[in-house]
């Protein structure tokens, strides 16, 4: 059978998904990822006259936001959540990257009109030329690997892979595709196929909403817990309706305006390196907590202080906090100046026994 392999530039895919929008008849239009590569590779066998291929695997690369301003944590967390869907529903390769945003809004309008900060994305293109070639390299790895890009730096890694005997595939956007990937000529020798245009299959690749009741579970919500939801929820992930996650968001970023404006008790802390906001996990006692105000801090062995709210919490009642307990938490803003980082994932450790 031949084998497929599936490798989606899921930056360029995420920015260029407003073209797909306009051409779909749907609302709030979204890619369905459990049935995209499947899509494809149905496209693919058509094109090729082939019998049934193999689809090995599918792997997305991309970034994820770190260091962010806190107003824009549920932006942040829902793109994590992204990429845990994948692998654990679809069982895709994620490979992600983390962007520094230096503290700063993560959307261009929301930022300062006169800032020139332009965040800046690492590995991605890279991440995917590696695999691709790594799966071209050895034994048993792919007949065939299907491109999902549009940017023209990929064009060497296509030639290479060639080389190596394997066929070559792009699906791309007509609005974001470089030219040498639909050349017809294919002057570069970049390809095997025709290209697949995502915009010929937007009702198949359309992800199709299904409705269902779910419980708010925010100690802020008003009126009737129960609403219609189309959000998919991970095993035992609290919903959170768009009323409360707004008030939260609120709550949230009054609560860090008014700390920063007071400041620290200890004064200057001294800058970490942003190294640190990768997955990794850190640990601090509980203090200055606020139990009538939803929100406290942790404070590292170091001094360093980060800020948590209610919502950060993974497997403890707020009601239970008490100041001096230990917990471990994985940090989403570092500290600056006088002003406290913020935790994300909080998780309150079991106390030892004496
Ligand atoms: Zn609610």
């Amino acid at each position: 059978m031949t084998k497929l392999m599936v490798f989606i530039d899921g930056t360029w895919l995420y920015s260029n998904l407003r073209h797909l929008a306009k051409e779909s008849n749907q609302t709030g239009f979204y890619i369905d990822y459990g049935s995209l590569p499947h899509v494809l590779k149905a496209e693919l066998e058509k094109r090729a006259k082939l019998k049934e291929m193999d689809l090995v695997r599918t792997f997305l690369f991309g970034s994820y936001p770190v260091n962010y301003d806190i107003m824009d944590e549920d932006r942040a967390k829902r793109r994590k959540d992204f990429f845990t869907l994948l692998r654990e529903d679809y069982h895709y390769e994620v490979e992600s990257f983390p962007i520094d945003y230096q503290r700063r809004r993560i959307l261009h309008d929301d930022r300062d009109g006169e800032d020139t900060f332009s965040p800046r994305e690492k590995c991605v293109d890279i991440a995917l030329a590696s695999s691709m070639l790594y799966y071209a390299a050895i034994p048993d790895g792919f007949d065939v690997a299907l491109a999902v890009i549009g940017d023209k730096d990929y064009f060497p890694l296509l030639q290479k892979v060639r080389q190596l005997g394997k066929r070559v595939a792009v699906a791309s956007i007509r609005q974001s595709c470089a030219k040498m990937y639909s050349d017809r000529q294919d002057e570069k020798h970049l390809k095997d196929y025709h290209i697949i245009w995502l915009n010929d299959m937007v009702e198949s690749v359309a992800w199709k909403p299904e409705e269902w009741t779910v419980e708010c579970k925010s100690p802020l919500h008003e009126g009737p817990r129960e609403k219609l939801t189309t959000i998919r929820l991970r095993e035992g992930q609290p919903f959170f309706c768009d009323e409360c996650r707004a008030k939260f968001a609120e709550q949230k970023a009054e609560q860090m305006r008014e700390f920063t404006s007071a400041g620290l008790e200890n004064g200057l802390v001294p800058h970490d390196d942003t190294e640190t906001l990768e997955g990794k996990f850190h640990e601090g006692v509980i203090d200055n907590l606020k139990p009538d105000r939803g929100f406290g801090f942790i404070r590292r062995e170091d001094g360093q202080s980060f800020f948590f709210h209610v919502t950060h919490l993974t497997n403890a009642e707020w009601s239970s906090l008490q100041t001096g307990q230990k917990a471990r938490f994985t940090v989403t803003k570092l500290p600056a100046g006088a002003q406290a980082g913020s935790a994300g994932d909080v998780t309150i450790l079991a106390t030892e026994e004496s």
